[in-house]
């Protein structure tokens, strides 16, 4: 993700000087190694499952580049697209609504595999969706069930199994569990992790919760207002947060978990995303700001342990 910025122009009358814009990304950049759990974390509205729909095709950037592998895949069109489509595999938030309600689980976990393998026989087929539903702890009979037969749990289980028909490289899961029931999240996430290690997986994990990125991240990106705050090691992270949102964040664990993530001990509300404050976007919020933080987008700057940090206090040593 090189540069990435994503503005959505929401129309507004022509003769206005400035049509109003959501400015959702702005100016992101990272990378994620093969065979990572690379975690975005941020709050509500911070521009990570943006960022997760432009990585997929699911939407085109307004500037910056994607690439996989080395190939720039923002902007392909279909035919071109088609590979890295069956190599590159999404689970979504919620299993109530992305699974199609007339479709039964065969049919559902069926339709990639004949879309990417039109040679496949049907004995093939159906052993493959029997084989993967079984890897992610379904009974391979419920092929001829509905999705309203199943509890959130199992039909999280189908998502992740319809994702894995294809063998994908590359998975992003955009809040997957937190739809879930508490009791079952845990259930899911290992089925996830199992998963990651049996297939060699690398995994972008969209979440608000920190408690999973502890458990389940390698690398951890934190997000603020369309902005990358910070971005390190998951263990250097919760031993040495660097950026004040972040060690905001991290202050507000154990209040946070299944509720949307909003800490406690910050003045004010998220500033609109139709009107960036100055400078850092974080700077009307942020106990260290001083007066170049109104005036100064601060740079991603690298550290000693590889960690990236945004912010101008860091920078000069302060607080
Ligand atoms: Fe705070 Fe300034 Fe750092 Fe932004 S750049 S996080 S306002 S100290
Ligand atoms: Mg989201």
């Amino acid at each position: 993700v090189d540069g990435l910025i994503k503005h959505f122009d929401l129309g507004g009358h022509f003769l206005q000087r400035e049509r109003p814009t959501v400015k959702a990304i702005n100016d992101v950049s990272l990378g994620i190694r093969r065979g990572e759990a690379f975690c975005l974390v941020g709050e509500s509205g911070c521009g990570k499952s943006t960022l997760a729909r432009i990585v997929m095709g699911l939407l085109d950037p307004t500037g910056g580049a994607i690439r996989f592998d080395g190939t720039r895949i923002d902007g392909l069109k279909h035919t071109a697209r088609k590979p890295f489509h069956r190599r590159m595999q999404m689970i979504f938030q919620n299993p109530y609504a992305s699974l199609n309600p007339r479709r039964t689980v065969q049919k559902t976990l069926e339709e990639p595999l004949r879309f990417h393998f039109p040679n496949l026989s049907d004995a093939d087929v159906k052993t493959k969706v029997e084989q993967v539903m079984v890897s992610v702890g379904n009974d391979p009979s419920w092929g001829t069930r509905y999705p309203h037969e199943f509890s959130g749990g199992q039909r999280q289980r189908i998502s992740i199994a319809r994702a894995l028909m294809v063998d994908p490289d590359f998975v992003v899961a955009d809040e997957p569990i937190s739809a879930l029931d508490v009791s079952i999240q845990a259930q899911v996430l290992n089925v996830m992790m199992d998963t990651q290690e049996a297939r060699d997986l690398t995994y972008l994990f969209i979440t608000h919760d920190l408690s999973v990125v502890r458990h389940f991240g390698t690398r951890v990106g934190v997000m603020y207002l369309g902005t990358l705050c910070e971005l390190a090691d998951t263990a250097t992270l919760f031993e040495n947060p660097r950026h004040p949102y972040t060690r905001i964040l991290l202050s507000a664990i154990p209040r946070i978990s299944t509720e949307e993530m909003k800490p406690p001990g910050l003045p004010g509300e998220v500033p609109s995303a139709m009107n960036l404050p100055s400078g850092c976007v974080f700077h009307d919020r942020c106990p260290l700001a001083n007066a170049r933080c109104s005036a100064e987008v601060p740079r991603a700057q690298c550290q000693a342990d590889g960690t990236l940090v945004a912010c101008h206090a860091v920078e000069e040593g302060r607080g």
